[in-house]
């Protein structure tokens, strides 16, 4: 509630927002350091690649990674991975993109992970390479892609095989790690979403993951245009010349050890195809005090901050129940169960309805369950929204 002002000002009403860190509802809200931090980083200037190489430092230190750089977000980092896995360290073909010709450009993708997010790989200039038939999650079968499968599909083509990170994916990761690095092939991880368990900044990599791409603005806390790509660190490098402004005399660059891989290049090469995803230096310094943040606090410190939240709203409708978050653990919800999915629509819709409007998790919508996610609630708002619920659902 504190700065509703500069939204009223524009004529923009802002929100309550108990659904979680989605994009459409403009992800989460910053913690009074992040905030601050990035105050302070609009004040002065640097060079881009020095603090690009600070991230690096700062991701390498939170998930073990090589190297890894701050973009304006997890698909604009799945981008700039698809490009690296492309394009190597070779300026020339960094200026092609999108134009993958002669490159190695097949994504491999298992056909139950595809998403619209994996537009990224596309966008670089990569082809999307279908494996798989997801027959039990149609229903008729029992069997998704299988290990073979993949392996079969990759050919000197292969750019790389894509694996979206979430519980249940078929083959695991290891497996499709195993497979693919036989074949010398990298693997690039969309895990955007897959925090808390911090353990996951971690888990991908050391699972095989050549590349992880996470969102900033979601679970880290982060702004919201942020994101970061982690992983090998010529990977890394190879994404960083495509999103850095190269612009100088050519002498000017040395890269900094953090992407020593750059200096391998035969010469600089133009703006590349990740400018369009560029993070400034605000966001980047963000994105480093909130990773730090969200990697130091305790866990259990941060479900009970969490928890708190729902406590302070959870009587205000009858047999509402506190259920950890099923994909997310750490993660609790409020659950509130209705008679059936049009009961439950009425409430969602005369919460939104409001002033604020409140938006309640509808995921489940479909089975007469809405829920109130903790994670982008001020807590200056939780009378109101124990007001909203009491009235709309009460
Ligand atoms: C949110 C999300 C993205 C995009 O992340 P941004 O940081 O908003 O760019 C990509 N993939 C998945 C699976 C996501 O959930």
């Amino acid at each position: 509630m504190s700065d509703g002002g500069i939204y009223a000002s524009l004529g923009v009403r802002r929100i309550i927002n108990a659904y979680g860190t989605n994009t459409r509802l403009s992800g989460g809200m910053m913690a009074p350091e992040v905030v601050a931090a990035m105050a302070a980083a609009a004040r002065a200037c640097v060079e881009m690649h020095d603090l690009q190489a600070a991230a690096s430092r700062a991701i390498a230190e939170a998930t073990g990674a090589e190297a890894g750089i701050v973009t304006s977000g997890a698909a604009a980092a799945l981008l700039l991975g698809a490009a690296a896995c492309m394009a190597r360290l070779d300026p020339g073909a960094m200026n092609r993109l999108p134009d993958a010709t002669g490159l190695p450009d097949e994504f491999i993708v298992v056909r139950s992970q595809r998403n619209m997010y994996d537009r990224a790989l596309r966008a670089a200039g990569g082809r999307i390479i279908e494996v798989g038939i997801p027959d039990r999650l149609s229903g008729p079968g029992v069997r998704d892609a299988s290990a073979g499968e993949v392996a079969e599909a990759i050919t000197p083509r292969t750019a790389a095989v894509f694996h979206l990170a979430g519980e249940g994916a078929e083959p695991t990761l290891p497996e499709v790690a195993r497979i693919a690095h036989a074949r010398g092939v990298p693997v690039l991880v969309d895990a955007a979403a897959q925090l808390p368990p911090v353990g996951n900044l971690r888990r991908f990599l050391d699972q095989g993951a050549d590349l992880v791409c996470f969102s900033g603005g979601k679970a880290i806390g982060g702004p919201q245009a942020s994101g970061i790509l982690a992983g090998r660190r010529d990977l890394v490098s190879s994404a960083m010349a495509q999103m850095l402004d190269l612009d100088l005399p050519e002498a000017q660059f040395v890269a900094p050890p953090e992407f020593a891989a750059l200096n391998q290049m035969r010469f600089l090469p133009h703006h590349g195809i990740g400018r369009a995803g560029k993070a400034g230096k605000e966001e980047i310094v963000g994105l480093i005090v909130a990773l730090r943040h969200f990697a130091a606090e305790d866990p259990a410190a941060r479900t009970a901050r969490w928890t708190a939240r729902l406590d302070a709203v959870r009587d205000a409708v009858p047999g509402a129940a506190l259920v950890p978050d099923g994909a997310k653990p750490g993660l609790p919800l409020l659950e509130l169960r209705f008679a059936d999915r049009a009961a439950a629509e009425r409430a969602e819709a005369a919460l939104r309805a409001r002033d604020p409007a409140v938006h309640l998790d509808a995921s489940r919508i479909r089975r007469g369950v809405l829920a109130v996610n903790p994670i982008a609630l001020d807590d200056a708002d939780l009378p109101l929204l124990a007001a909203a619920l009491r009235e709309c659902c009460g």
